[in-house]
């Protein structure tokens, strides 16, 4: 491709996907194909001669586009959000045209040098005091995997990554069951094992571990002869955002000398509300945390950051320097790819300066407030129905409901089609979770685009789908 033709396709895909974000109202917000479908309209085979950019294009919009779920579109409720302000998208087009591979200072310097300034803007942004160091990975489950073989190491004297785990005592992490499954993979990953994944009991509505329990499981582990390592607590939780006590959590850790790693994925963002932060308090007292700006604040996926109050253990963790990587002559830089598993690093920060130059802080707050507020009118809506009934009152923005018509016997079945109904019909998005053993309905608020409209046509969705399943009239 020349230069000319460069020119004409990056134009081309822009004003693509402008006229994209400006039309997904009227896709249907899930992927309406079936498996393999897509596939199947794909030759199997490669070309072996050059193919015009213009057949390209026209594939891609007549094959692939069809095949996608809209993940910006406004009316998009499951899961958590995936968002990407349109400023953060402008902002990955030129780090796309760069395409800079980051992984020391001075394979870009600019890289290194804005992410360590726009992380510090977003610790104050978030609250968080002075002393903790961020890090942008490419996913909450990277820094959550980062976290526990920090913990690991520091256990082990610093010897496990060395001597491998065989041999030492059985090491111990601590969590509740609300804490999302990225903890167990970091488990498994780490060489901890599953069943050294000590499960602490929840309590109250808001699902936060019982911090007696979680001391009392450490004593006896301790007496048993293992060797306790840390805690994984969560502020919002996947299922129902469960949010554990931090400040309880980490009163346990610092008597017994437990690393805390605090997984706020989602409701992190949700921090640069001062109003909020009660959620978190007793926060400056965890050793790592790990947001998604991603999630919620609108920075395009993927930019997950990894706040932690000594650096120096997870570069003593994590950093390995061949000849062939050493930085020699430059005191005092950082090689940010020393804080991550991964060698390579995409120019992430940028997207991150972007979208908080040009939302301003309280542009941001203002769009996580009117998510928090219309999802929790919506909660009272639906709980006023006669045949819904409120499963979890609303963390933030997110809660969940379950559609029990009188004559239904098998309600977990029944929801369930309702979701697949729901997703069928397109006009909205939501995803199922299981709350006490009964499948429930989950609701979140979150998409960067959304209005107070597009609520209400969830609502509106959600009860003109219920009411015409079979045994609802
Ligand atoms: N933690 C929580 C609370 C989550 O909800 C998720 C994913 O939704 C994760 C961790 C994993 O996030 P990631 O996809 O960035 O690894």
């Amino acid at each position: 491709m020349d230069s000319e033709a460069f020119r004409h396709w990056s134009v081309k895909a822009a004003e693509w996907g402008a006229d994209y974000r400006e039309g997904l109202r009227d896709r249907p917000v899930r992927a309406q194909t079936a498996p393999g479908e897509i596939a199947a309209a794909i030759p199997a085979s490669p070309p072996e001669e050059a193919e015009a950019m213009e057949a390209i294009f026209a594939d891609f919009e007549t094959t692939i586009v069809p095949g996608m779920t809209h993940w910006q579109h406004p009316r998009f409720f499951a899961y958590f959000p995936a968002n990407a302000a349109p400023v953060s998208v402008v902002a990955e087009y030129l780090v796309t045209a760069m395409a800079a591979q980051c992984m020391l200072w001075q394979t870009s310097p600019a890289a290194t040098e804005l992410e360590t300034r726009v992380l510090d803007w977003l610790r104050q942004a978030l609250g968080l005091p002075e002393g903790f160091a961020g890090v942008i990975q490419d996913s909450a489950s990277s820094a959550t995997l980062s976290a526990v073989l920090v913990m690991r190491e520091r256990a082990l004297d610093w010897t496990g990554n060395g001597q491998g785990l065989p041999g030492q005592k059985r090491l111990r992490v601590y969590s509740s069951d609300q804490v999302h499954t990225s903890i167990d993979r970091a488990i498994w990953v780490s060489g901890i094992g599953q069943e050294n994944l000590v499960r602490i009991e929840t309590e109250g509505p808001s699902r936060r571990m019982n911090a007696k329990a979680l001391e009392r499981a450490i004593e006896a582990d301790r007496a048993a002869g293992h060797l306790p390592a840390g805690i994984v607590a969560c502020v919002g939780g996947t299922s129902v955002g469960g949010t554990d006590d931090v400040a309880a959590v980490c009163a346990v850790a610092k008597r017994h000398r437990l690393y805390v790693h605090v997984d706020a994925a989602w409701a992190g963002s949700a921090m640069i509300c001062p109003e909020f932060r009660t959620l978190w308090t007793g926060i400056e007292g965890a050793d790592s945390i790990v947001l998604n700006p991603h999630k919620w604040l609108g920075a395009q996926f993927d930019c997950s950051t990894h706040y932690v109050r000594d650096p120096d253990s997870l570069v003593k963790t994590l950093a390995i320097q061949p000849e062939f990587l050493k930085t020699h002559g430059r005191d005092g830089i950082i090689n940010y790819s020393e804080w991550t598993i991964p060698l390579g690093r995409r120019f992430r920060a940028l997207k991150l300066w972007f979208l908080m130059r040009a939302h301003g802080l309280e542009g941001l707050r203002g769009m996580i407030r009117n998510h928090v507020a219309w999802a929790q009118a919506l909660a009272l809506r639906i709980g006023a129905e006669a045949d819904f009934e409120l499963v979890s009152e609303p963390m933030l923005s997110l809660f969940s409901f379950r559609h029990c018509p009188k004559d239904v016997a098998d309600l977990d079945r029944h929801n369930i089609d309702l979701v697949n109904r729901i997703n069928d019909l397109g006009r909205i998005y939501l995803t199922q979770t299981r709350v006490d053993g009964a499948v429930a309905i989950r609701f979140q608020a979150g998409q960067f685009d959304a209005t107070e409209a597009d609520l209400a046509e969830a609502f509106d969705a959600i009860l003109s789908a219920a009411r015409s399943m079979p045994g609802s009239a």
